[in-house]
């Protein structure tokens, strides 16, 4: 089984850096993550101030997909993930939705304890872990979406809490062999990431994927009961309108409608949902309920 470690960090999605190794179409492979600081804060003394910067949104990979080209869609299948012992939520003044209040007196950290899978947030304070991939993309041909810690049309960090064990992830490639990378995983995060942070925890992802010779725009994701179309902008003003659109496109296609009618159907059955509300960008995502609309995948 092919395995990528920390040793080959991206910080940037950007399609001229060289995959660090291909693999084949449904091969598995596992991947080795480092947290959203880099692994830097080893303990609660360390603070986010003292951390370098640069390190920060390492992303695993390049990864090349044989087959995979530009203008098709590479579909991540996430079969595992798994912690090393603990994850960290630094905190500062101004971090967060509700950093605006001015009620974050200094900079502290907090250890939790990932074991058995629970999280150990305090004594009194114990609940069930959640992974989830909190950054996952593809390389990406717009300059202005780069850096890894930008959510985009490629993925990246967009912290979607549907991005777990048994999901697909759809993105749109942009290069031969997509270059997909990963990172920022979470052993919990709430909708939203509403203090800037989830339990932010190095770990293990096994993954295998595949290529569809069909197009997309922006990220899909698929759980065995939902499909998800997601969206990232300036503003979730401006985030909900693409993602809505991308749904009722798809819903056009796989129910042969109109658009009229697509657009009543996704009024009726689909929700608008937060992915996070912290990054350069907001990430939203439609959840369009499979059963329901008699709908099992998402291409054929
Ligand atoms: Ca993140
Ligand atoms: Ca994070």
């Amino acid at each position: 089984m092919k395995h990528f470690s920390t040793d080959t960090l991206i910080y940037h999605y950007d399609k001229n850096i060289p995959n660090v190794d291909t693999v084949e179409e449904g091969e598995i492979f596992t991947v080795d993550t480092v947290d959203a600081y880099g692994n830097q804060i080893t303990s609660e003394e360390i603070l986010r101030t003292q951390i370098d910067r640069q390190y920060l949104s390492g992303c695993t990979g390049p990864i090349g997909i044989k087959g995979a080209m530009p203008g098709d869609t590479l579909c991540v299948e996430i079969l595992d993930i798994t912690f090393d012992d603990f994850g960290v939520m630094p905190i500062s003044p101004g971090m967060g939705s509700l950093g605006h209040l001015d009620r974050i007196p200094d900079h502290e950290t907090k250890l939790v304890y990932v074991k058995n899978d629970y999280c150990y947030f305090s004594k009194d304070i114990v609940f069930p872990v959640r992974p989830m991939i909190g950054n996952i993309g593809v390389a990406s041909e717009n300059e202005g979406d780069l850096r890894t810690s930008w959510p985009g049309d490629h993925g990246s960090n967009i912290d979607c809490t549907e991005i777990t064990i048994g999901s697909k992830v759809y993105l749109p490639v942009a290069k031969e062999g997509a270059g997909l990378a990963m990172g920022d995983l979470h052993a919990a995060m709430g909708d939203g990431e509403l203090s800037q942070t989830g339990v932010e925890a190095p770990g293990h992802v096994k993954a295998r994927a595949f290529v569809y010779k069909e197009s997309i725009k922006r990220p899909m994701v698929e759980t065995v009961d939902n499909i998800y179309t997601l969206a990232s902008a300036k503003t979730l003003d401006e985030a909900i309108p693409l993602a809505v659109e991308d749904m009722v496109d798809f819903l056009m296609k796989k129910k042969n409608l109109n658009f009229q009618d697509a657009y009543r159907l996704l009024s009726v059955t689909c929700d608008i949902q937060i992915c996070q509300i912290v990054n350069p960008r907001k990430t939203v995502r439609c959840r369009a309920p499979k059963a329901i609309l008699g709908i099992h995948t998402i291409f054929d």
